[in-house]
């Protein structure tokens, strides 16, 4: 019997640990995994290269006019197991997960035809199923469909908390307090943008774990993936 392949959808705010329990869950069912969250921070990094955007500026329309001339693709790196964000044939995994970019993700994310584009590019990913992909819209927008769709929320503090070690693990130069009113800000644009805002999705699971140790946290995603694939 040819086993039946899903798409599982999560989505959530920033910092959940979304794209750790999804990167585990693909690789344990051996599943595609896409963050999408890199492609919106690969067009915020090259429109600020462009100088189309920065701390003070921001001009739309010249981002838009150049949509075109922008590839985004992630090539597979065998030694550390995870796709690597390409941008127009440039490797930029390192610098799309500074805070300057983070600070300006959400207003470009915001315009309609940067989505667009995106949001086609990630369809064309899940035509063969067997894929799990984490974002904001993935339950909502790009496969309303899916047949599993988790939504993961904790506290704003704890979200910043994981998110300024990370970057400080990294090599990055942050302070905490930047990093949770990034985390607020980046929930409160997200979530009231006129196209595609983040919200839950009314079939989706939602998990908070802001008390919850990875291993639980995958354990019961992991449980309810098999049972997903078990019932179709
Ligand atoms: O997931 P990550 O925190 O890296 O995402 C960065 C930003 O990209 C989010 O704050 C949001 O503005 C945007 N995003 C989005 N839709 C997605 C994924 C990310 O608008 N599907």
């Amino acid at each position: 019997m040819v086993e039946k392949k899903i798409i599982i959808a999560i989505d959530g705010f920033s910092s959940t640990g979304k794209s750790t329990i999804a990167k585990h869950l693909a690789a344990e069912l051996n599943y595609l995994y896409v963050d999408t969250g890199a492609m919106y921070r690969a067009i915020t990094y090259y429109a600020m290269q462009q100088k189309f955007v920065g701390p003070d500026f921001f001009d739309t329309d010249a981002l838009i006019n150049e949509l075109n001339n922008i590839s985004l693709e992630f090539v597979y790196n065998s030694e550390l197991k995870f796709s690597e964000m390409c941008l127009n044939g440039v490797n930029v995994e390192r610098e799309i997960r500074t805070i300057e970019v983070s600070k300006l993700v959400s207003k470009v994310s915001a315009i309609s035809e940067v989505r667009k584009k995106l949001v086609e590019q990630q369809q064309t990913m899940g035509t063969k199923r067997g894929l799990v992909m984490d974002g904001r819209d993935i339950g909502t927008v790009v496969f309303p469909e899916a047949e599993l769709k988790l939504f993961m929320t904790a506290s704003p503090e704890k979200r910043a908390t994981r998110r300024y070690k990370e970057l400080l693990d990294r090599g990055h130069k942050v302070n905490y307090d930047e990093v949770l009113e990034n985390v607020q800000q980046r929930d409160l644009i997200d979530s009231t943008r006129e196209d595609s805002p983040l919200i839950k999705a009314k079939d989706a699971v939602e998990f908070d774990n802001s008390d919850m140790g990875l291993k639980e946290q995958f354990e019961r995603v992991y449980n309810l993936a098999l049972l997903t694939i078990s019932k179709l």
